[in-house]
């Protein structure tokens, strides 16, 4: 009895897994926090003053992240393409502090979640904003820099154009990126402790982040279907010809939105996250991982938003109405003034029957508008019209797929000629084209 109950508090202390979001952390030890000071030579007074529990103060959020640093374990079996062996699994918090001068909180460059001067690190309002996770992929990151890993110009994404210093070369340049990378990649597929909801995020964010951020790509993209279910609760996922079901979050009124890491919920007010690769969510997570995590800047209902590549560049606007159109400038960190159309839109589409791809917005005569994406305004409306019988459009190997307001999907025939689509089981509301990478397994 006695060996009984020392075996099981034994396992409950091994199975305690790390929290994966600030309310769940317990205040830090007086020790443990003057540690971290110390190891990492932290100016607490920017970060708002010592303080040992509240996460609401950015010193306790930082002492979160050291604490995952430094207690996160990791097992030594299992391949992930992101997984190289860059910096040794089991030693991120000493190889942390070795590359380490000095944090201090601030805000003077607008583009940046946080950077590396000389081994001092600055981490600004963007790092305070992001999840536990995205706070650790940060620092990492910037650790990085201060063996003189630098960045170059992007080909790819948001940032591609501009003359700002944002991507890596490659993954074999072992740069902050692949840094950053290697630790998702090793939570999601080897973590041994730590939360079930981290490891997700973990994987969640090294697709959003690994599909733009090395100029030569190392995970490649296949087109997919998720289409939700009417009843609202599960989606199903094509790929390969095959059908397999996913847990979506519970939201009500949501439609789906296509985001660079896969799928999103978008209840018109803020979007969560779906998980492609496995088949059961915990809870719901919100879009902390594609730019939907803009949305958390204003809180108040907005007509449409929606992150949408016309290759090789990304692109994120925002609709506050249905008369206001806005893109975000990545290079400003923020919106550019809105632009006033001379349309009410009654809806937007991002795919249109005859295969053009896009931003489009679709007034109440059933006019389609592209939305130019160099001057922010609107194009000639096209000679198609938008049947108003039509939910979504999306395309699957070459064919255009049709969702209809009877749930059903329908494909399109090269001569005009529609027929159910084989692969569409259920009756559904909505549907999207979904980026599947080759990075991560999706679970059947
Ligand atoms: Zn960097």
């Amino acid at each position: 009895m006695l060996l009984l109950s020392v075996i099981l508090s034994g396992m409950m202390v091994w199975a305690q897994d790390l929290p994966s979001k600030d309310p769940d952390f317990s205040c830090t030890n007086q020790a443990t926090a003057q540690q971290y000071v110390r190891d990492f030579n932290i100016d607490t007074s920017s970060f708002g003053g010592m303080e040992l529990c509240n996460s609401k103060v950015d010193t306790k959020k930082l002492f979160n992240d050291l604490e995952v640093i430094q207690k996160g374990h990791f097992n030594s079996f299992g391949n992930n393409v992101f997984i190289r062996g860059f910096i040794p699994a089991n030693n991120y918090y000493s190889w942390m502090k070795d590359q380490t001068r000095g944090i201090e909180r601030g805000q003077d460059v607008p583009y940046a979640t946080a950077y590396n001067r000389g081994g001092y690190f600055t981490m600004q309002d963007g790092w305070t904003q992001l999840s536990t996770l995205g706070r650790v992929g940060t620092v990492v990151h910037e650790a990085r820099h201060t063996d003189g890993y630098r960045h170059v110009p992007c080909s790819y994404g948001p940032y591609q154009g501009a003359y700002l210093d944002g991507c890596d070369t490659d993954y074999d340049y072992a740069g902050s990126h692949a840094i950053e990378m290697e630790y998702y990649a090793r939570v999601s597929v080897l973590g041994s402790n730590f939360h079930p909801v981290y490891k997700t995020m973990a994987r969640l964010m090294g697709i959003a982040r690994g599909n733009f951020v090395f100029n030569k790509p190392v995970i490649s993209e296949k087109e997919g279907i998720l289409a939700l279910n009417q009843n609202g609760t599960q989606a199903d996922l094509i790929v390969d010809d095959q059908v397999v079901q996913r847990d979506v979050p519970q939201v009500q009124s949501a439609i789906l939105k296509r985001t660079s890491f896969g799928g999103a919920m978008f209840d018109g007010q803020k979007a969560y996250a779906i998980e492609l690769y496995g088949q059961h969510m915990q809870e719901n997570i919100d879009d902390s991982y594609s730019y939907y995590k803009l949305l958390t800047r204003d809180k108040a209902p907005i007509f449409d938003f929606e992150e949408f590549d016309v290759a090789p560049k990304r692109f994120v606007l925002q609709m506050t109405d249905n008369q206001h159109l806005q893109f975000f400038n990545f290079p400003e960190g923020d919106w550019d003034s809105p632009t006033t159309l001379p349309i009410q839109a009654q809806r937007s589409a991002t795919r249109l029957e005859n295969g053009q791809a896009g931003y489009f917005l679709i007034d109440n005569q059933g006019l389609i508008y592209p939305v130019n994406t160099r001057t922010h305004a609107l194009d000639q409306a096209l000679s198609l019209k938008w049947d108003p019988s039509l939910v979504d459009v999306a395309s699957y190997n070459g064919k255009t797929l049709l969702l209809k307001k009877d749930g059903l999907i329908y494909e399109k025939g090269s001569n005009g000629s529609e027929s159910l689509w084989s692969f569409g089981k259920n009756h559904y509301s909505s549907m999207i084209n979904t980026p599947v990478y080759n990075g991560f397994t999706v679970e059947k």
